[in-house]
């Protein structure tokens, strides 16, 4: 009896100590948000500025991936509306077309030495789903401002972003303000089909012009509110890198025949075998990289069992990542996810089909590459007989931009002056923007839009009734507008 009660106490004991190791550590990780003083916000005329982004919005500026010349003439209008309603911005900055309807700004600072920043946001928009027309209250191109919004195609995604970068420009040049470093503005007209005829040039042009960027700032991840469990506060997520895009071609080329006369094993039962091995057999998940960073940020500001596991990744690890991987949303932030997308083969119900084909796209993790998610699927596979094939279209995940360094930290502290009950983390951006295109001229690269997003709001981006509230849309001018300024200091700093 002594033996077993002794075993119980240090049992307890054991208990106790881990208790407290989980406590301490939980309450002893500090916050890992900046404190700023509060600042003077920039004054703005809400009406003036959501008219102007109305009047943006009623442009049809829909790109086309094989057409360059489609909407050509809305663009045009769009460019020649901006010359019109931004005139201290258009006399100020030199302005380039790249690639036909792409838009470089440039806004020469008065140190020469100081390394240049930009800002990026496209003109470009997505189509109407067709069928979906009815279901918008306002005319989906219609610029309508009601209840507190700018309605229609583009009021978020992303002439908000654009009109609100040229919106701080216009003002901080009435103001007398002079950058110290150069900055440009970099506005794609095909960003929704891949930028390759806008983003890519441009960034190619900066490097043929020995340009090297200090840091670029693009849509991206949002200002979240009531998406993470256990924070209550809004979260401002700025994008460190982006998943890459792989979608892979399988063919299986089988004898045709009759289907009576079967053979025990067909090119559609094949191909089925090989997705699902493929989908049952994911790329693994982990809780490292910039997923990582970005829960380490959060913990701290979090309360209840949130804060807890979170700060005790060394203990509750497991548990954590299992929660993570049930939600897709988190899912695809730990993992190449793996998405069977296209399947095609037989025309005729009693004809074995000789060709069968399918289409497996993955959205891949910083660290993993094309080539690793190729040699995944051959081996998961597993049959020769299965061709595997790449699409042209095919990218590789972004390198990881720093936490530390002028960029970061000066999207970070203009978050908390402009949004000061707001907390910022880093975070993975798992769609593609334009600014994968910079890799080459900037190692810091970050893909942020001051946007407030609650979880009703997602299904407008690139949805029906897309719309942004006009006070949201004031604390984005004064973002860029702090922003730019804060660039500045950072520089002064170095
Ligand atoms: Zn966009």
């Amino acid at each position: 009896m002594a033996v077993v009660k002794r075993i119980v106490l240090l049992l307890l004991l054991a208990l106790v100590v881990l208790a407290a190791a989980v406590g301490i550590k939980t309450w002893r990780t500090p916050s890992r948000q900046v404190s700023v003083a509060p600042i003077q916000k920039a004054p703005v005329d809400a009406q003036a500025v959501a008219e102007r982004l109305a009047g943006a919005v009623r442009f049809k500026t829909v790109s086309s991936q094989e057409d360059p010349d489609y909407n050509r003439e809305e663009f045009l209008r769009l460019h020649a509306y901006l010359e019109q309603k931004f005139p201290r911005l258009h006399a100020t900055l030199k302005k380039e077309v790249v690639g036909g309807l792409s838009l470089l700004y440039t806004w020469q600072g008065s140190d020469p030495k100081a390394p240049p920043v930009a800002l990026m946001a496209h003109q470009d928009v997505v189509p109407i789903a067709s069928g979906t027309e009815s279901a918008w209250t306002t005319e989906p191109f219609g610029g309508t401002i009601k209840d507190g919004y700018v309605w229609g195609r583009g009021a978020w995604d992303n002439k908000g972003n654009l009109l609100s970068q040229m919106e701080a420009i216009e003002a901080l040049v009435a103001s007398g303000f002079q950058p110290k470093q150069t900055i440009y503005l970099i506005s794609g007209a095909d960003e929704e089909v891949s930028g390759l005829r806008g983003a890519k040039p441009i960034a190619a042009l900066l490097k043929e012009r020995g340009v090297k960027l200090a840091w670029v700032l693009d849509e991206g991840m949002l200002i979240t509110e009531g998406m993470l469990p256990g924070l209550s506060q809004p979260a401002a997520l700025i994008g460190l890198a982006e998943k890459g895009f792989g979608s892979f071609k399988l063919t299986l080329d089988t004898a045709p025949g009759h289907s009576s006369m079967p053979p025990a094993q067909s090119g559609i039962g094949s191909m089925s075998r090989a997705l699902a091995k493929l989908e049952s057999n994911q790329l693994p998940a982990s809780l490292g990289g910039v997923a990582g960073s970005m829960f380490e940020t959060l913990a701290p500001e979090m309360t209840g069992f949130n804060q807890v596991a979170l700060s005790n990744l060394w203990l509750f690890g497991p548990l954590v990542q299992k929660q993570l991987e049930k939600s897709p949303s988190t899912n695809t932030m730990l993992r190449t996810t793996t998405a069977l997308t296209i399947f095609q083969a037989g025309n005729k119900d009693n004809v074995m089909p000789g060709h069968v084909e399918a289409t497996v796209n993955f959205r891949i993790l910083p660290g993993e590459s094309l080539a690793s998610v190729e040699e995944h699927v051959h081996k998961t596979v597993a049959d020769d007989a299965i061709k595997v094939a790449h699409y042209p279209g095919n990218s590789e995940p972004s390198p990881v931009s720093p936490m530390q360094g002028p960029g970061y930290m000066a999207i970070q502290r203009t978050v908390r002056e402009v949004f000061p009950e707001g907390v910022v983390a880093p975070s993975l951006m798992v769609a593609a923007t334009d600014s994968r295109h910079f890799n080459g001229v900037s190692d810091a690269v970050y893909r942020f839009s001051p946007v407030r997003a609650k979880p009703q709001d997602l299904p407008r981006f690139h949805g029906t009734n897309e719309r942004i509230s006009i006070e949201n849309y004031v604390e984005m001018i004064q973002f860029y507008q702090q922003l730019l300024r804060n660039a500045g200091t950072a520089v002064a700093q170095d």
